[in-house]
């Protein structure tokens, strides 16, 4: 997209870096993603993944480098030899704009399908319940689960409950998705389902980062294709090139490995 170059991204990593102990699990990234556009993020497990994701969504917490969503800082900036802290109150705030969908779908097993949809909007953005459980019952038909939502979630299946959180996800309205591995833990006959909820996503509009090694759903709804190998990137572009041609031998071994 040439008009997308001229603006400023919606995400903008720099220099991330983040160690556990003496382990440095990622080494100075840098990753733009314009609005409306799809990042897919390859790599092989233990690469840093998702502890890129976690830190783009403060559950982690940089030590050097920083992550911006929509021109405000996320975590820490490094900036002038100087560490800027944001505030709970601003991290709170930010984390609200910033959507997450797990592996495991996380929904809460005591609450049905409806109430997990509503229960952030209503607590943490003070809507009235009634709006919230309308928009709820959009947002479950959008994912092919209308009439679903007095259900708990042991009763559906593992792509069901997946769509659940995506919903749920929807339902405060984010900014930006990311996906950490959305399918990884489905029967692969539920696969398909998830992913066809993702790329609607994509299509209306939706600016995310997905974490997956469904290589032809990455072919076909990336816009940008990055590989992170050992907690760096090695190698960024649109699919038909990097999983096309990979010029990096780490990556050209990922790949022949996963299709
Ligand atoms: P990926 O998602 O690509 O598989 P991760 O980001 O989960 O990779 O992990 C990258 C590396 O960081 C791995 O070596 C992992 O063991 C390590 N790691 C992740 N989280 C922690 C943690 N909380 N404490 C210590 N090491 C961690
Ligand atoms: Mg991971």
């Amino acid at each position: 997209m040439t008009a997308g170059t001229a603006r400023h991204p919606l995400v903008r990593v720099r220099g991330l870096t983040k160690n556990f102990g003496t382990h440095q699990v990622l080494s100075g990234v840098d990753l733009d993603v314009h609005e409306g556009e799809v990042a897919v993020l390859l790599g092989p497990s233990g690469s840093g993944k998702s502890t890129l994701l976690r830190c783009v969504n403060h559950l982690e917490r940089p030590d050097a480098g920083f992550v911006e969503v929509a021109g405000d800082l996320v975590g820490y900036r490094h900036d002038g030899g100087r560490l800027h802290e944001l505030r709970p109150r601003a991290i709170t705030r930010q984390r609200a704009r910033v959507g997450m969908v797990f592996q495991q779908f996380n929904l809460f097993p005591h609450l049905t399908v409806l109430e997990n949809l509503t229960e952030a909007p209503v607590a943490v953005r003070g809507i009235p319940r009634k709006q919230a459980a309308a928009r709820a019952r959009e947002l479950l038909e959008r994912v092919g689960l209308g009439g679903r939502e007095s259900a708990y979630p042991k009763r559906l299946s593992g792509g069901q409950q997946q769509r659940v959180a995506i919903a749920r996800a929807l339902a405060m309205e984010p900014e930006l998705l990311l996906f950490d591995e959305p399918t990884s833990a489905l029967d692969p006959e539920l696969v398909g389902e998830v992913l066809a909820v993702i790329k609607d996503l994509a299509v209306s509009g939706m600016t995310m980062i997905v974490v997956t090694h469904e290589i032809g759903f990455a072919r076909e709804v990336a816009d940008t294709v990055v590989f992170l190998d050992d907690g760096r990137i090695v190698e960024s572009g649109p699919p038909g090139e990097v999983l096309t041609a990979p010029r990096h031998e780490r990556a050209r071994a990922f790949l022949s490995a996963v299709l």
